[in-house]
Protein backbone atom coordinates (compact mmCIF):
# COMPACT_ATOMS: atom_id res chain seq x y z
CA UNK A 1 0.00 0.00 0.00
CA UNK A 2 1.63 3.26 -1.15
CA UNK A 3 1.03 6.51 1.41
CA UNK A 4 -1.27 8.15 -1.09
CA UNK A 5 -3.82 5.43 -1.38
CA UNK A 6 -3.97 5.58 2.65
CA UNK A 7 -5.90 8.39 4.41
CA UNK A 8 -3.59 10.00 6.95
CA UNK A 9 -5.08 9.35 10.08
CA UNK A 10 -5.79 12.55 11.99
CA UNK A 11 -4.20 12.11 15.85
CA UNK A 12 -6.14 15.23 17.37
CA UNK A 13 -9.06 12.96 18.96
CA UNK A 14 -6.27 11.03 20.15
CA UNK A 15 -6.89 11.41 23.77
CA UNK A 16 -10.53 10.56 23.50
CA UNK A 17 -13.05 12.08 25.89
CA UNK A 18 -14.39 10.24 28.93
CA UNK A 19 -18.22 9.43 29.38
CA UNK A 20 -20.11 12.75 29.50
CA UNK A 21 -19.84 12.52 33.34
CA UNK A 22 -18.70 10.19 35.99
CA UNK A 23 -21.75 10.63 37.95
CA UNK A 24 -23.52 9.67 34.81
CA UNK A 25 -20.71 6.49 33.42
CA UNK A 26 -22.51 3.62 32.09
CA UNK A 27 -22.93 1.20 34.59
CA UNK A 28 -23.88 -1.40 32.10
CA UNK A 29 -21.35 -3.78 30.29
CA UNK A 30 -19.83 -2.11 27.78
CA UNK A 31 -20.86 -3.14 24.34
CA UNK A 32 -18.36 -4.49 22.20
CA UNK A 33 -17.97 -3.69 18.38
CA UNK A 34 -19.72 -3.41 15.43
CA UNK A 35 -18.49 -4.90 12.19
CA UNK A 36 -19.99 -4.33 8.56
CA UNK A 37 -19.13 -4.87 4.68
CA UNK A 38 -20.93 -4.27 1.74
CA UNK A 39 -19.75 -5.40 -1.70
CA UNK A 40 -21.76 -3.36 -4.06
CA UNK A 41 -19.71 -3.07 -7.38
CA UNK A 42 -21.59 0.65 -8.89
CA UNK A 43 -22.93 1.59 -5.82
CA UNK A 44 -21.45 4.56 -2.96
CA UNK A 45 -20.08 1.90 -1.27
CA UNK A 46 -18.31 3.95 1.56
CA UNK A 47 -21.58 6.13 2.12
CA UNK A 48 -23.78 2.70 2.45
CA UNK A 49 -20.89 1.97 4.79
CA UNK A 50 -21.07 4.56 6.88
CA UNK A 51 -25.23 4.58 7.31
CA UNK A 52 -24.42 1.07 8.07
CA UNK A 53 -21.94 1.95 11.30
CA UNK A 54 -24.46 4.89 12.23
CA UNK A 55 -27.25 2.57 12.71
CA UNK A 56 -24.09 0.08 14.98
CA UNK A 57 -23.05 3.11 16.79
CA UNK A 58 -24.52 1.90 20.43
CA UNK A 59 -22.29 -0.77 19.76
CA UNK A 60 -18.93 1.21 20.29
CA UNK A 61 -18.56 4.75 20.43
CA UNK A 62 -14.55 4.99 20.83
CA UNK A 63 -13.58 4.73 17.35
CA UNK A 64 -15.06 4.52 13.97
CA UNK A 65 -13.52 3.53 10.29
CA UNK A 66 -14.04 2.12 6.98
CA UNK A 67 -11.70 0.45 4.39
CA UNK A 68 -12.59 0.36 0.22
CA UNK A 69 -11.64 -1.55 -2.14
CA UNK A 70 -10.66 -0.63 -5.77
CA UNK A 71 -9.62 -3.82 -7.16
CA UNK A 72 -5.81 -4.23 -5.51
CA UNK A 73 -6.18 -0.35 -4.13
CA UNK A 74 -7.13 -0.05 -0.12
CA UNK A 75 -8.14 3.44 0.73
CA UNK A 76 -8.92 4.32 4.55
CA UNK A 77 -9.96 6.56 6.78
CA UNK A 78 -10.00 5.95 10.43
CA UNK A 79 -10.25 8.36 13.66
CA UNK A 80 -11.34 8.60 17.59
CA UNK A 81 -14.63 9.63 17.86
CA UNK A 82 -18.40 8.68 17.32
CA UNK A 83 -19.31 7.49 13.32
CA UNK A 84 -21.05 11.44 12.71
CA UNK A 85 -17.80 12.97 13.66
CA UNK A 86 -14.79 11.08 11.91
CA UNK A 87 -16.41 10.99 8.37
CA UNK A 88 -17.97 14.04 6.70
CA UNK A 89 -18.93 13.81 3.03
CA UNK A 90 -15.32 15.42 1.62
CA UNK A 91 -13.76 12.11 3.71
CA UNK A 92 -16.52 9.67 2.37
CA UNK A 93 -16.21 10.95 -1.63
CA UNK A 94 -12.46 9.87 -1.49
CA UNK A 95 -13.24 6.41 0.12
CA UNK A 96 -14.25 4.88 -3.40
CA UNK A 97 -14.37 1.25 -4.35
CA UNK A 98 -16.58 -1.63 -4.99
CA UNK A 99 -15.95 -2.91 -1.73
CA UNK A 100 -16.13 -1.16 2.12
CA UNK A 101 -15.21 -2.42 5.48
CA UNK A 102 -16.70 -0.72 8.17
CA UNK A 103 -15.93 -1.32 12.15
CA UNK A 104 -17.10 1.06 15.28
CA UNK A 105 -15.34 0.16 18.19
CA UNK A 106 -15.48 -0.08 21.94
CA UNK A 107 -11.76 -1.27 23.25
CA UNK A 108 -11.88 -4.49 25.08
CA UNK A 109 -8.69 -5.11 23.90
CA UNK A 110 -6.07 -2.31 23.79
CA UNK A 111 -6.61 0.77 24.76
CA UNK A 112 -8.12 3.85 23.14
CA UNK A 113 -5.59 5.17 20.89
CA UNK A 114 -6.39 5.79 17.25
CA UNK A 115 -3.80 3.45 16.13
CA UNK A 116 -5.93 0.49 17.57
CA UNK A 117 -9.12 1.47 15.59
CA UNK A 118 -10.23 -0.35 13.16
CA UNK A 119 -10.62 -1.59 10.34
CA UNK A 120 -6.61 -3.63 10.46
CA UNK A 121 -5.49 -2.70 7.31
CA UNK A 122 -2.48 -5.45 6.05
CA UNK A 123 -0.12 -6.39 3.25
CA UNK A 124 0.21 -9.68 1.95
CA UNK A 125 1.82 -11.24 -0.47
CA UNK A 126 -1.84 -11.13 -2.72
CA UNK A 127 -2.34 -7.55 -1.89
CA UNK A 128 -3.56 -6.04 1.01
CA UNK A 129 -6.66 -7.14 3.56
CA UNK A 130 -8.58 -5.08 5.53
CA UNK A 131 -10.52 -6.88 8.90
CA UNK A 132 -13.08 -5.64 11.40
CA UNK A 133 -13.32 -8.08 14.46
CA UNK A 134 -16.16 -8.03 17.23
CA UNK A 135 -15.36 -10.08 19.53
CA UNK A 136 -12.09 -10.93 21.94
CA UNK A 137 -9.79 -13.72 21.66
CA UNK A 138 -8.62 -15.61 24.90
CA UNK A 139 -5.39 -16.82 23.11
CA UNK A 140 -4.27 -13.72 22.60
CA UNK A 141 -1.13 -13.38 24.43
CA UNK A 142 -0.31 -17.15 22.80
CA UNK A 143 -1.00 -15.73 19.25
CA UNK A 144 1.33 -12.67 19.87
CA UNK A 145 4.29 -15.22 20.71
CA UNK A 146 3.60 -16.53 17.43
CA UNK A 147 3.91 -13.68 15.61
CA UNK A 148 6.78 -12.09 17.01
CA UNK A 149 8.72 -15.04 16.49
CA UNK A 150 8.01 -14.75 13.05
CA UNK A 151 9.41 -11.57 12.83
CA UNK A 152 5.84 -9.59 12.58
CA UNK A 153 5.58 -6.06 13.66
CA UNK A 154 2.90 -5.66 15.70
CA UNK A 155 1.63 -1.58 15.22
CA UNK A 156 -1.60 -1.85 17.35
CA UNK A 157 -1.94 -3.99 20.93
CA UNK A 158 -5.30 -5.26 19.50
CA UNK A 159 -6.01 -8.86 18.75
CA UNK A 160 -7.49 -8.46 15.80
CA UNK A 161 -4.57 -6.93 13.95
CA UNK A 162 -3.23 -10.26 15.38
CA UNK A 163 -6.20 -12.21 13.48
CA UNK A 164 -5.23 -9.96 10.20
CA UNK A 165 -1.49 -10.93 10.43
CA UNK A 166 -1.87 -14.35 11.09
CA UNK A 167 -4.08 -14.80 7.85
CA UNK A 168 -1.13 -12.38 6.24
CA UNK A 169 1.65 -15.46 7.72
CA UNK A 170 -0.26 -17.99 5.71
CA UNK A 171 -1.00 -15.92 2.45
CA UNK A 172 2.62 -15.29 2.60
CA UNK A 173 3.30 -18.90 3.05
CA UNK A 174 1.76 -19.58 -0.46
CA UNK A 175 -1.64 -20.45 0.65
CA UNK A 176 -4.53 -18.33 -1.13
CA UNK A 177 -7.02 -16.27 0.61
CA UNK A 178 -9.73 -19.19 1.64
CA UNK A 179 -6.52 -21.14 2.86
CA UNK A 180 -4.65 -19.12 4.21
CA UNK A 181 -7.90 -17.08 6.48
CA UNK A 182 -9.40 -20.96 7.24
CA UNK A 183 -5.58 -21.94 8.82
CA UNK A 184 -5.77 -18.65 10.77
CA UNK A 185 -9.13 -19.30 12.33
CA UNK A 186 -7.32 -22.85 13.65
CA UNK A 187 -4.97 -20.71 15.37
CA UNK A 188 -7.57 -18.26 17.24
CA UNK A 189 -9.52 -19.05 20.42
CA UNK A 190 -12.29 -16.75 21.77
CA UNK A 191 -15.32 -14.77 20.21
CA UNK A 192 -14.86 -13.76 16.44
CA UNK A 193 -17.46 -12.64 14.30
CA UNK A 194 -15.24 -10.60 11.48
CA UNK A 195 -15.63 -8.98 8.17
CA UNK A 196 -12.99 -9.23 6.04
CA UNK A 197 -12.46 -7.55 2.21
CA UNK A 198 -9.08 -8.57 -0.03
CA UNK A 199 -8.77 -7.63 -3.28
CA UNK A 200 -10.64 -10.42 -4.74
CA UNK A 201 -13.65 -10.61 -2.40
CA UNK A 202 -15.52 -10.25 0.95
CA UNK A 203 -15.45 -12.62 3.88
CA UNK A 204 -17.73 -12.99 6.84
CA UNK A 205 -16.93 -15.05 9.52
CA UNK A 206 -18.17 -16.17 12.80
CA UNK A 207 -15.97 -18.44 15.61
CA UNK A 208 -17.10 -21.89 16.15
CA UNK A 209 -19.61 -20.95 19.14
CA UNK A 210 -21.26 -18.02 17.36
CA UNK A 211 -20.80 -15.93 20.75
CA UNK A 212 -21.33 -12.52 18.50
CA UNK A 213 -23.67 -12.23 15.84
CA UNK A 214 -23.35 -11.52 12.19
CA UNK A 215 -26.05 -11.48 9.42
CA UNK A 216 -25.98 -11.12 6.03
CA UNK A 217 -28.33 -9.32 3.62
CA UNK A 218 -29.22 -7.76 0.20
CA UNK A 219 -29.46 -4.73 -1.21
CA UNK A 220 -32.25 -4.43 -4.18
CA UNK A 221 -31.41 -5.10 -7.61
CA UNK A 222 -31.62 -2.21 -9.84
CA UNK A 223 -32.25 -4.57 -12.69
CA UNK A 224 -33.36 -8.40 -12.16
CA UNK A 225 -30.33 -9.21 -14.38
CA UNK A 226 -28.16 -7.08 -11.90
CA UNK A 227 -26.25 -9.76 -9.51
CA UNK A 228 -26.40 -9.69 -6.10
CA UNK A 229 -24.98 -7.08 -3.71
CA UNK A 230 -24.09 -8.53 -0.70
CA UNK A 231 -24.00 -6.74 3.15
CA UNK A 232 -22.79 -8.33 6.50
CA UNK A 233 -23.55 -6.47 9.72
CA UNK A 234 -23.09 -7.42 13.32
CA UNK A 235 -27.28 -6.92 13.64
CA UNK A 236 -29.95 -6.17 11.54
CA UNK A 237 -30.62 -2.69 12.36
CA UNK A 238 -27.47 -2.46 9.91
CA UNK A 239 -29.33 -3.95 7.48
CA UNK A 240 -32.30 -2.00 7.78
CA UNK A 241 -31.34 1.49 7.73
CA UNK A 242 -29.92 1.20 3.78
CA UNK A 243 -32.75 -0.77 2.84
CA UNK A 244 -31.26 -3.82 2.76
CA UNK A 245 -32.96 -7.37 3.22
CA UNK A 246 -32.21 -9.58 5.94
CA UNK A 247 -31.44 -13.38 4.30
CA UNK A 248 -29.86 -15.23 7.46
CA UNK A 249 -26.95 -15.01 10.15
CA UNK A 250 -23.59 -16.31 9.67
CA UNK A 251 -23.27 -19.90 11.16
CA UNK A 252 -21.44 -20.75 13.97
CA UNK A 253 -18.11 -21.78 12.16
CA UNK A 254 -18.84 -20.78 9.08
CA UNK A 255 -16.88 -18.68 6.22
CA UNK A 256 -19.17 -16.77 3.85
CA UNK A 257 -16.93 -15.70 0.10
CA UNK A 258 -18.95 -13.04 -1.42
CA UNK A 259 -17.32 -11.93 -5.24
CA UNK A 260 -18.74 -11.09 -8.32
CA UNK A 261 -19.60 -14.83 -8.51
CA UNK A 262 -22.21 -14.29 -5.77
CA UNK A 263 -21.52 -15.92 -1.90
CA UNK A 264 -20.32 -19.46 -1.34
CA UNK A 265 -20.23 -20.95 2.10
CA UNK A 266 -17.56 -22.80 3.99
CA UNK A 267 -17.35 -24.35 7.29
CA UNK A 268 -14.13 -23.97 7.98
CA UNK A 269 -14.51 -26.35 11.48
CA UNK A 270 -16.32 -29.38 12.77
CA UNK A 271 -16.13 -28.27 15.88
CA UNK A 272 -19.01 -26.14 16.07
CA UNK A 273 -21.11 -25.60 19.03
CA UNK A 274 -23.93 -22.71 18.83
CA UNK A 275 -23.45 -20.36 21.97
CA UNK A 276 -24.80 -16.86 21.29
CA UNK A 277 -24.38 -14.34 24.34
CA UNK A 278 -27.15 -13.64 25.97
CA UNK A 279 -26.41 -10.29 26.71
CA UNK A 280 -26.55 -9.12 23.24
CA UNK A 281 -30.50 -10.29 23.39
CA UNK A 282 -31.42 -8.58 27.10
CA UNK A 283 -29.03 -5.36 26.61
CA UNK A 284 -26.19 -5.12 23.79
CA UNK A 285 -28.45 -5.32 20.50
CA UNK A 286 -30.76 -2.80 19.22
CA UNK A 287 -34.60 -4.18 20.33
CA UNK A 288 -35.45 -3.55 16.59
CA UNK A 289 -32.71 -5.89 16.26
CA UNK A 290 -33.60 -9.76 14.46
CA UNK A 291 -31.95 -12.45 16.60
CA UNK A 292 -33.66 -16.14 16.84
CA UNK A 293 -36.45 -15.64 14.39
CA UNK A 294 -37.78 -12.21 16.26
CA UNK A 295 -36.62 -8.98 17.39
CA UNK A 296 -35.13 -8.39 20.86
CA UNK A 297 -38.29 -5.99 21.74
CA UNK A 298 -40.31 -9.05 21.47
CA UNK A 299 -37.88 -11.47 23.73
CA UNK A 300 -37.29 -8.53 26.17
CA UNK A 301 -41.20 -8.02 26.22
CA UNK A 302 -41.35 -11.62 27.34
CA UNK A 303 -38.92 -11.71 29.80
CA UNK A 304 -40.45 -8.61 31.34
CA UNK A 305 -43.64 -10.56 31.58
CA UNK A 306 -41.84 -13.90 33.36
CA UNK A 307 -40.17 -11.15 36.14
CA UNK A 308 -43.86 -10.23 36.61
CA UNK A 309 -45.06 -13.75 37.30
CA UNK A 310 -41.83 -14.59 39.22
CA UNK A 311 -41.74 -12.05 41.67
CA UNK A 312 -44.78 -10.20 42.49
CA UNK A 313 -45.19 -6.52 44.24
CA UNK A 314 -48.50 -4.34 44.65
CA UNK A 315 -47.44 -1.19 43.38
CA UNK A 316 -49.13 1.72 41.88
CA UNK A 317 -46.74 2.18 38.77
CA UNK A 318 -44.26 0.08 36.74
CA UNK A 319 -41.10 2.70 35.17
CA UNK A 320 -38.30 1.83 32.99
CA UNK A 321 -34.85 2.53 33.44
CA UNK A 322 -34.91 4.08 30.01
CA UNK A 323 -33.86 2.98 26.84
CA UNK A 324 -32.49 -0.60 27.75
CA UNK A 325 -35.23 -1.37 30.76
CA UNK A 326 -38.26 -0.27 28.94
CA UNK A 327 -39.45 -3.34 26.79
CA UNK A 328 -39.08 -5.66 30.25
CA UNK A 329 -41.44 -2.94 32.17
CA UNK A 330 -44.20 -2.71 29.30
CA UNK A 331 -44.12 -6.81 29.51
CA UNK A 332 -43.83 -6.48 33.39
CA UNK A 333 -46.91 -3.92 33.49
CA UNK A 334 -49.20 -6.04 30.95
CA UNK A 335 -48.62 -9.42 33.42
CA UNK A 336 -48.80 -7.70 36.28
CA UNK A 337 -51.97 -5.29 35.56
CA UNK A 338 -50.12 -2.61 37.37
CA UNK A 339 -50.09 0.68 35.15
CA UNK A 340 -46.70 1.98 32.84
CA UNK A 341 -45.50 5.13 33.38
CA UNK A 342 -42.71 7.00 31.85
CA UNK A 343 -40.96 8.63 35.31
CA UNK A 344 -37.53 9.04 34.01
CA UNK A 345 -37.09 10.94 30.87
CA UNK A 346 -33.77 10.72 29.08
CA UNK A 347 -31.63 13.31 26.90
CA UNK A 348 -31.02 11.27 24.03
CA UNK A 349 -29.22 14.01 22.93
CA UNK A 350 -26.25 12.89 25.19
CA UNK A 351 -23.21 11.64 24.20
CA UNK A 352 -19.64 11.37 24.25
CA UNK A 353 -18.04 15.03 24.99
CA UNK A 354 -14.99 16.63 25.29
CA UNK A 355 -15.87 18.80 28.00
CA UNK A 356 -15.65 17.93 31.56
CA UNK A 357 -18.46 18.90 33.83
CA UNK A 358 -17.64 21.10 36.78
CA UNK A 359 -17.09 19.78 40.55
CA UNK A 360 -19.90 21.49 41.90
CA UNK A 361 -22.14 19.54 38.97
CA UNK A 362 -20.89 16.39 40.13
CA UNK A 363 -21.15 17.18 44.23
CA UNK A 364 -25.29 18.47 43.35
CA UNK A 365 -25.64 15.42 41.34
CA UNK A 366 -25.90 16.35 37.80
CA UNK A 367 -28.84 14.91 36.07
CA UNK A 368 -27.68 15.16 32.29
CA UNK A 369 -28.69 11.46 31.49
CA UNK A 370 -31.75 10.79 33.31
CA UNK A 371 -34.30 12.98 34.48
CA UNK A 372 -37.18 12.34 37.28
CA UNK A 373 -40.87 12.84 36.67
CA UNK A 374 -41.93 14.73 39.88
CA UNK A 375 -45.88 14.56 38.41
CA UNK A 376 -45.90 10.51 37.87
CA UNK A 377 -43.55 9.72 40.82
CA UNK A 378 -45.02 11.94 43.70
CA UNK A 379 -47.00 9.80 46.49
CA UNK A 380 -46.64 6.49 44.57
CA UNK A 381 -45.15 2.70 45.28
CA UNK A 382 -43.23 2.51 42.32
CA UNK A 383 -41.78 -0.98 40.67
CA UNK A 384 -38.33 -0.12 38.61
CA UNK A 385 -37.64 -2.47 35.63
CA UNK A 386 -34.02 -2.40 34.37
CA UNK A 387 -32.19 -4.96 32.30
CA UNK A 388 -29.57 -5.99 34.84
CA UNK A 389 -26.95 -3.95 37.96
CA UNK A 390 -23.09 -4.81 37.11
CA UNK A 391 -21.97 -2.35 39.54
CA UNK A 392 -25.08 -1.10 41.18
CA UNK A 393 -23.74 2.78 41.68
CA UNK A 394 -25.98 3.77 38.82
CA UNK A 395 -28.81 2.01 40.43
CA UNK A 396 -28.46 3.75 43.81
CA UNK A 397 -28.53 7.13 42.27
CA UNK A 398 -31.49 6.68 40.16
CA UNK A 399 -33.37 5.07 43.74
CA UNK A 400 -32.64 8.35 45.44
CA UNK A 401 -33.52 10.37 42.94
CA UNK A 402 -36.98 8.61 42.18
CA UNK A 403 -37.57 8.84 46.45
CA UNK A 404 -36.18 12.97 46.09
CA UNK A 405 -38.76 13.24 43.66
CA UNK A 406 -41.69 12.03 46.01
CA UNK A 407 -41.97 7.52 45.30
CA UNK A 408 -43.22 6.32 48.17
CA UNK A 409 -41.62 2.82 47.90
CA UNK A 410 -39.34 1.87 45.22
CA UNK A 411 -38.91 -1.69 44.29
CA UNK A 412 -36.36 -3.05 41.85
CA UNK A 413 -37.11 -6.09 39.19
CA UNK A 414 -34.33 -7.03 36.99
CA UNK A 415 -34.45 -8.84 33.59
CA UNK A 416 -31.28 -10.80 33.91
CA UNK A 417 -29.94 -12.92 36.66
CA UNK A 418 -27.16 -11.17 38.94
CA UNK A 419 -24.00 -10.38 37.08
CA UNK A 420 -21.49 -12.53 38.76
CA UNK A 421 -18.82 -13.30 36.45
CA UNK A 422 -16.75 -10.82 33.84
CA UNK A 423 -16.79 -11.91 30.13
CA UNK A 424 -13.79 -12.58 28.44
CA UNK A 425 -15.43 -12.72 24.98
CA UNK A 426 -15.37 -8.93 24.17
CA UNK A 427 -17.78 -6.83 26.63
CA UNK A 428 -16.17 -5.27 29.29
CA UNK A 429 -18.03 -6.18 32.02
CA UNK A 430 -15.09 -4.99 34.52
CA UNK A 431 -13.11 -7.11 37.18
CA UNK A 432 -15.09 -9.47 39.46
CA UNK A 433 -14.71 -7.78 42.73
CA UNK A 434 -16.56 -4.68 40.64
CA UNK A 435 -19.65 -6.91 40.40
CA UNK A 436 -21.83 -5.93 43.00
CA UNK A 437 -23.60 -9.68 42.98
CA UNK A 438 -19.80 -11.51 43.06
CA UNK A 439 -19.71 -10.35 46.38
CA UNK A 440 -23.11 -9.58 47.76
CA UNK A 441 -26.50 -11.59 48.44
CA UNK A 442 -29.60 -10.06 46.85
CA UNK A 443 -30.20 -8.64 50.41
CA UNK A 444 -27.34 -6.67 50.40
CA UNK A 445 -27.72 -4.66 47.25
CA UNK A 446 -30.96 -4.17 47.97
CA UNK A 447 -29.97 -2.51 51.34
CA UNK A 448 -26.83 -0.90 48.72
CA UNK A 449 -28.91 0.99 46.34
CA UNK A 450 -31.41 1.30 48.81
CA UNK A 451 -34.83 -0.42 47.41
CA UNK A 452 -37.53 -1.24 49.40
CA UNK A 453 -37.30 -4.56 47.22
CA UNK A 454 -35.17 -6.41 44.82
CA UNK A 455 -35.38 -9.75 42.38
CA UNK A 456 -33.67 -10.63 39.63
CA UNK A 457 -35.33 -12.51 37.03
CA UNK A 458 -34.00 -16.24 37.30
CA UNK A 459 -31.22 -17.84 35.07
CA UNK A 460 -33.87 -20.53 33.76
CA UNK A 461 -36.36 -18.12 33.19
CA UNK A 462 -34.30 -16.01 30.96
CA UNK A 463 -33.25 -18.88 29.13
CA UNK A 464 -36.95 -20.80 28.69
CA UNK A 465 -38.20 -17.40 27.29
CA UNK A 466 -35.60 -17.50 24.50
CA UNK A 467 -37.79 -20.30 23.12
CA UNK A 468 -34.21 -21.91 21.94
CA UNK A 469 -32.40 -24.85 23.03
CA UNK A 470 -30.66 -23.21 26.49
CA UNK A 471 -27.69 -24.88 25.71
CA UNK A 472 -27.42 -22.65 22.37
CA UNK A 473 -26.49 -19.54 24.58
CA UNK A 474 -23.62 -18.12 26.55
CA UNK A 475 -24.59 -17.64 30.45
CA UNK A 476 -21.15 -17.65 31.45
CA UNK A 477 -21.64 -13.58 33.06
CA UNK A 478 -24.35 -15.54 35.24
CA UNK A 479 -22.49 -18.82 36.21
CA UNK A 480 -18.64 -19.01 35.66
CA UNK A 481 -19.75 -21.54 33.12
CA UNK A 482 -17.26 -20.20 30.14
CA UNK A 483 -17.76 -22.12 26.68
CA UNK A 484 -14.73 -21.32 25.60
CA UNK A 485 -11.93 -22.23 28.53
CA UNK A 486 -9.68 -19.49 29.52
CA UNK A 487 -6.32 -19.48 29.89
CA UNK A 488 -5.07 -19.28 33.53
CA UNK A 489 -3.13 -16.07 32.77
CA UNK A 490 -6.22 -14.21 31.17
CA UNK A 491 -8.44 -15.22 34.18
CA UNK A 492 -6.28 -13.67 36.28
CA UNK A 493 -6.25 -10.63 34.74
CA UNK A 494 -10.09 -9.94 35.95
CA UNK A 495 -11.48 -13.50 38.07
CA UNK A 496 -10.42 -11.90 41.42
CA UNK A 497 -12.38 -13.68 43.72
CA UNK A 498 -12.00 -17.10 42.88
CA UNK A 499 -9.40 -19.35 43.39
CA UNK A 500 -7.04 -20.05 40.56
CA UNK A 501 -4.17 -21.71 39.94
CA UNK A 502 -1.05 -20.94 41.13
CA UNK A 503 0.80 -18.73 37.93
CA UNK A 504 3.97 -20.89 37.02
CA UNK A 505 4.97 -18.75 33.98
CA UNK A 506 3.04 -15.44 33.00
CA UNK A 507 3.32 -14.76 28.87
CA UNK A 508 3.26 -11.02 28.67
CA UNK A 509 1.36 -9.52 25.14
S1 LIG B 1 -19.85 -14.09 29.45
FE1 LIG B 1 -21.80 -12.93 29.42
S2 LIG B 1 -21.39 -11.08 28.21
FE2 LIG B 1 -19.72 -12.56 27.80
S3 LIG B 1 -20.35 -13.68 25.96
FE3 LIG B 1 -21.06 -14.87 27.72
S4 LIG B 1 -23.16 -14.14 28.13
FE4 LIG B 1 -22.15 -12.64 26.81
Amino acid sequence: MTSDQLFPVDQSFAQSASLLAESTASDKPEEACGVFGVFAPEEDVATLTYFGLYALQHRGQESAGIATFDGDRVRLHKEMGLVSQVFSEPVLSKLTGTMAIGHTRYSTTGSSRVVNAQPAVVETRLGNLALAHNGNLVNAPDLREDLLKSNFTLLTTTDSEMIALAIAEEVNNGKGWLEGAISAFHRCQGAFSLTIGTPTGMMGVRDPNGIRPLVIGTLPQAKPTDSLRYVLASETCGLDIIGADYVRDVEPGELVWITEEGLASFHWTKETTPKLCIFEMIYFARPDSVMQAESLYSYRMRIGRRLAIESPIDADIVIAVPDSGIPAAIGYSQASGIPYAEGLIKNRYVGRTFIQPTQTMRESGIKMKLNPLKDVLAGKRVILVDDSIVRGTTSRKIVKALRDAGATEVHMRVSSPPVTHPCFYGIDTDNQDQLIAATKDVAEIADQIGVDSLSYLTWEGMLDETRHDPNNFCSACFTGDYPVPVPEPVKRSKLRLEAIAPLETVTTG
